[in-house]
């Protein structure tokens, strides 16, 4: 395993990989603190690619000065030792200036659907998610890129600008990666005690209260939100940003969950962390938990 710090190098060894040895290229993009979450993709971009690239990058564009980007958690040696024994081939763990040269003045932005839920609580979140990773998807020129459901407006804002601007690489979304207890899997998982860690499983509690509702037959989007809610009400931990019931490939507000896909997201804080969590509706429990 190489781990590559210029975009320079990345580029002519993802050059050669395509041109001369004709080898398809698997991408995961992450922030480093990896975790099963991240390594449930890695699996997945072994098994369908010939080569495995994994970034870890720290991107200062999609954090607003308020948040926690001096504090995110970071460790390359552990990322690096976990990536090695996933038979990973090459790490891009660039500097911020390689990333953002000097003078840096060109974003990507999806209009809309960036300004909805994440988008609202974070404005700006979404056009430093898609900038960074244009920027990377020139650098490794993947044929497929592998991003979690997790981040479920962040795929789908992927797959829109991968249309747009007609990259060419395919975004395959596997389901979220759960704890025993449901949490979803997070680096900022870290920063909870054993208290808030016990606090943050109403996450996961809300959405399948939403869906086993959902399940008997309500389809009221304002009633399965109020349902959700009550449940981290309860949890005296927790405090609400948002719970949201959309459509899941425009991400419009439902006020009734109908034959397409529907998106139950909600972003809770816990003490100082903000989780977020999400669960599809109307599909065959394709996107719930292979974890643990
Ligand atoms: P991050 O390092 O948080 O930027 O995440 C990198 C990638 O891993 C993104 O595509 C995330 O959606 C994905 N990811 C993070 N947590 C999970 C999880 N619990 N299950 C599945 N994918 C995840």
């Amino acid at each position: 395993m190489e781990i590559i710090n210029r975009r320079k190098r990345m580029m002519s060894v993802a050059r050669k990989l395509r041109r001369e040895e004709n080898r398809t290229i698997g991408f995961v993009p992450t922030m480093g603190a990896l975790h099963e979450g991240h390594l449930s993709l890695i699996h997945e971009a072994r098994a369908m690619c010939d080569v495995v690239v994994v970034s870890v990058f720290v991107n200062p564009a999609q954090f607003s000065p308020a948040e926690d980007f001096s504090s995110y958690p970071r460790d390359l040696a552990r990322d690096a030792a976990l990536l090695a024994e996933y038979n990973v081939d090459y790490v891009f763990a660039p500097t911020v200036e390689e990333i953002y040269p000097p003078g840096f003045s060109t974003y990507v932005t999806v209009e809309g659907v960036s300004d909805e839920l994440e988008g609202a609580s974070r404005p700006g979140h979404f056009r430093g998610v898609t900038t960074v990773v244009a920027i990377l998807f020139n650098v490794v020129k993947p044929d497929f890129a592998f991003f979690g459901q997790k981040d479920a407006q962040q795929a789908v804002l992927i797959k829109r600008m991968v249309r747009d601007l007609a990259f060419n690489t395919e975004i395959v979304v596997l389901p979220v990666f759960r704890e025993a207890s449901g949490l979803a899997m997070s680096s900022r998982n870290n920063y909870l005690n054993d208290e808030q860690r016990r606090a943050a499983v109403v996450l996961s509690a809300a959405l399948s209260k939403a869906r086993e509702a959902y399940e008997e037959g309500e389809r009221n989007a304002t009633r399965l939100i109020e349902l959700a809610r009550s449940v981290i009400e309860k949890e005296p931990l927790a405090r609400i940003d948002y719970v949201s019931v959309n459509d899941g490939e425009t991400l419009e507000r439902l006020d009734k969950v109908e034959d397409r896909l529907a998106l139950v997201s909600l972003a809770v804080f816990i003490g100082k962390t903000r989780l977020i969590d999400n669960v599809v509706l109307g599909e065959a429990r394709k996107y719930d938990a292979a974890g643990a």
